[in-house]
Formats: C-alpha cells, sequence, structure tokens
C-alpha cells in the first residue's frame, strides 16, 4: 500500500509526527492512509 509506506517513511524523518503531532505535510499522508485503511478494512468485513 503505497500510502502507508508513504505515511511511515515521513513518520521516520520527523519527529512531531513520530511523538503524535502531525506536521502539515504529515497530517495529509496520515490522512490519505487513515481513509485507504478504513476502505480497506471495510473491503476486508464485506469479503466475510
Ligand atoms: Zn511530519
Amino acid at each position: 500500500m503505497a500510502a502507508s509506506t508513504a505515511w511511515r517513511t515521513h513518520r521516520n524523518t520527523c519527529s512531531p509526527c513520530r511523538s503524535g503531532q502531525h506536521c502539515e505535510t504529515g497530517a495529509q499522508l496520515f490522512e490519505r492512509f487513515a481513509r485507504l485503511q478504513d476502505a480497506y478494512l471495510a473491503e476486508q468485513r464485506r469479503k466475510r
């Protein structure tokens, strides 16, 4: 999942994001990642 990789890569290099206070870039990456994860989890639930 590219969005999660982008988010994790950013978090690893960004101390505010690592400590849970998303910077502007981190907030955007995290939002995209969270949305995709929600969609992914919803898809998994539908399959079961
Ligand atoms: Zn950040």
